[in-house]
């Protein structure tokens, strides 16, 4: 990965870390857990300090008291009350060799506190890391961008989506790239469809306001499903520029076209807390698409998504055109080859192939070859967050969303959102599909990673 901005995040220099909403949940659960995290690799200094900004007032002691973590990495926590203040705060500090600002802030408050920020004299020395959602459509995502691009240029700007900081995900691109067995098939002559699936058995659980407000199209699909669509589907770019890596990725953006969509809500979820009673947000969506490109056409791509299912898992499968004659198994042919991304709860990649049962009769099975993480390899696998902010501290793009992407994203799903009739399906079962027969049965890996 090459780095575009500040200079490479090691033990060497010394940074500030500033979390803008520090009192909230993702500080508390993925943040400052990653953090400890990257102190202990010493890809942050000991001499580096996280500052917590927020409107609630608490001493350093008390903030630090709020987390888990070890006495040393403790004492590299301080908490200032509110942005003014901040700039003169921070230079009794430092100097830092580098400075990134993560906005773990309610969404609507993303363009004031750019603003803000700039206010304060927070210049070019910066990077901030913008959570999702980014926008609830195409115009308030165009806005937004609009506005953070009044203060600060788009190289500034990292625009957070943790798929992609997942391994499995980031390994998409290796596995494409890296190998040159499956180029040559991974196009409309041998790929019979593409599909993603995403299944959650939790509900909204403690989020339902926040849920109610996007509903699965805009809280799974907008972002992380379409994302991953680009890497599976992108020509391979001319390096692993961040800059290249986006061009590609956009390029698919532009020309997938949603053809069905079908959306639904399990039974019980007008009951959750902070859902409007009479609230149409969806819970479960899936929709077919195409991708107008010589690459895809005629590949139909399938995507699902929900909550409150009978299984967690997220996959990604690529079903391969069946033989054009069938030499074995007539009439029906052999079963398509397969191959599985696994993406969570478990990692790896698996080769569904179709071999020679033992024993004396000429009987064909399915047989699986299978890459998994928990024995390919001994290290542990990072935490998305952990990856995002040493990226981000390196001022490395690559896995951060470019404001055309999330734009260009917008667009293409603006035009399905809360259009149709919702089925309802009740919580630990999957609504009926309208793609009926087309699925890859993904609960057929469960055991294989
Ligand atoms: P919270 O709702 O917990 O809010 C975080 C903090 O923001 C609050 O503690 C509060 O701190 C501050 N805040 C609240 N309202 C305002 C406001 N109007 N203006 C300025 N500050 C405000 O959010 P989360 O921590 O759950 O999430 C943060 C961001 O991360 C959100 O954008 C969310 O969508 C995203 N995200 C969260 C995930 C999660 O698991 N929590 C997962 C994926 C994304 P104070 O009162 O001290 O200022």
């Amino acid at each position: 990965m090459l780095f575009e901005h500040l200079g490479s995040a090691s033990a060497e220099g010394k940074s500030a870390i500033v979390i803008l909403g520090a009192s909230g949940d993702l500080a508390k659960r993925k943040l400052m857990p990653a953090l400890s995290v990257l102190r202990k690799q010493g890809m942050i200094s000991e001499d580096s300090i996280i500052t917590g900004v927020g409107r609630s007032k608490f001493t350093d002691e008390e903030f630090r008291d709020r987390f888990e973590i070890s006495d040393d990495f403790k004492n590299q926590l301080f908490y200032h009350h509110g942005i003014q203040g901040l700039k003169d705060y921070l230079n009794e500090k430092g100097p830092f060799q580098r400075m990134i600002f993560f906005l773990s802030l309610p969404p609507s408050s993303y363009s004031g506190t750019v603003e803000q920020l700039y206010n304060e004299g927070f210049r070019e020395e910066i990077n901030i890391v913008i959570e999702k959602p980014f926008g609830r459509d195409y115009e308030s995502a165009r806005k937004l961008n609009e506005s953070i691009h009044r203060y600060y240029p788009e190289k500034q700007i990292f625009r957070s989506d943790h798929y992609l900081a997942k391994e499995a995900v980031q390994n998409i691109l290796i596995f494409r790239f890296a190998n040159s067995i499956f180029e040559a098939s991974w196009n409309n002559n041998y790929i019979e469809s593409i599909q993603i699936s995403a299944f959650e058995t939790l509900g909204v659980e403690e989020r339902g306001s926040y849920f109610d407000q996007a509903g699965s199209i805009r809280d799974m699909i907008q972002n992380h499903l379409l994302q991953m669509l680009c890497l599976i589907t992108m020509d391979p770019p001319i390096s692993l520029n961040a800059t290249d890596i986006r061009v590609q990725k956009t390029g698919i953006l532009k020309t997938i076209e949603i053809e069905e969509v079908s959306r639904g809500q399990y039974n019980g979820y007008l009951e959750e807390k902070g859902v409007s009673p009479d609230s149409d947000t969806e819970t479960w969506a899936e929709m077919k698409l195409k991708i107008n490109n010589h690459r895809w056409a005629g590949v139909p791509i399938y995507i699902r998504t929900g909550k409150a299912l009978n299984r967690k898992g997220t996959e990604i499968g690529l079903k391969f055109k069946k033989r054009p004659h069938a030499l074995y198994n007539a009439p029906d042919g052999t079963p398509s080859n397969e191959i599985i991304f696994k993406v969570q709860p478990s990692a790896g990649i698996i080769l569904q192939l179709n071999g020679k049962n033992p024993g004396m009769d000429l009987q064909l099975a399915r047989t699986d070859m299978a890459f998994c993480y928990n024995s390919s390899f001994k290290d542990e696998i990072p935490e998305a967050y952990q990856k995002l902010l040493a990226d981000a501290l390196k001022g490395d793009h690559t896995l951060f969303v470019s404001s055309i992407e999330t734009e260009t994203a917008w667009q293409k799903i603006d035009g399905i959102m809360n259009k149709g009739k919702l089925i309802h399906y009740d919580k630990g079962c999957v609504p009926k599909s309208i793609f009926d027969n087309i699925w890859i049965d993904f609960e057929r890996y469960k055991n294989t990673c």
